[in-house]
């Protein structure tokens, strides 16, 4: 068993960052290679989770061995020519353009691939490991959400390394958001109306990939680690 949170960057993925177990990022790029099949952009909601914390307009409570419990598995809107399809019409699979049909139905050809729609949550998909290895799930849970929670409460993490910052939901928030956010302001970037506030918005996730951008930084991907510190000086 391989078990470690990575990200994932796919070409057809928007919106947010998906954070993975490793095992569940060769099924991301078949799910980026299917919408890049059918011409349409994967609008990230939310990826591995942390137990026990509300997700934001969330239609259905995680059941008990939630596949976003260990990172494999990711909600999304689906966007194509322009318009964003939500759950509701996602809900509605009779009534959504060819492009997508063809995505979902792709999915659902796919050996171990679940769409969410066939169990109510239409906003889904996961590889059913809860299901298909309930002994592998409980193996990875412990060691994913250990890793999420030191990326995502400030001070928890056990090694001495400065944890990457992101945009996530809940938002990271804590003193070093706030001091990456004062060099961006420093240097001339604009942080939007809440300026240096310590939590890592969509403002500063931007203003990290419009800074890595001109720096000629590769990734430009909106994370800050190690070289994106280095480069904003600190
Ligand atoms: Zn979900």
């Amino acid at each position: 068993m391989a078990t470690e949170l990575k990200t994932f960057i796919g070409s057809q993925f928007i919106n947010k960052l998906v954070l993975a177990d490793i095992e569940f990022i060769p099924h991301l790029e078949k799910i980026n290679d299917f919408a890049a099949t059918n011409g349409l952009k994967i609008f990230i909601t939310s990826s591995a989770r942390p137990w026990g914390l509300p997700v934001g307009g969330a239609i259905v409570s995680p059941a008990k061995m939630s596949n976003h419990l260990i990172g494999h598995a990711i909600d999304m809107n689906i966007q194509i020519g322009g318009k964003l399809y939500t759950s509701h019409e996602l809900g509605d699979f009779n009534s959504l353009p060819p492009a997508i049909k063809a995505f979902i139905t792709a999915i659902r050809n796919h050996p171990v691939l679940r769409w969410g729609g066939d169990f109510g949550d239409p906003v889904h998909i996961d590889d059913g490991l809860n299901l298909r290895n309930p002994n592998l799930w409980k193996d990875k849970f412990p060691i994913i959400q250990s890793e999420l929670t030191g990326l995502t409460q400030p001070g928890i993490r056990a090694v001495n390394t400065p944890r990457l910052l992101f945009l996530t939901t809940p938002l990271m928030e804590g003193n070093d958001v706030k001091l990456v956010q004062e060099k961006l302001l420093t240097k001339g970037f604009d942080l939007g109306k809440n300026g240096a506030d310590s939590f890592f918005g969509q403002a500063t996730s931007q203003a990290v990939v419009k800074f890595q951008d001109q720096q000629d930084l590769d990734p430009v991907d909106g994370i800050v680690g190690d070289t994106t510190r280095k480069a904003l000086g600190l």
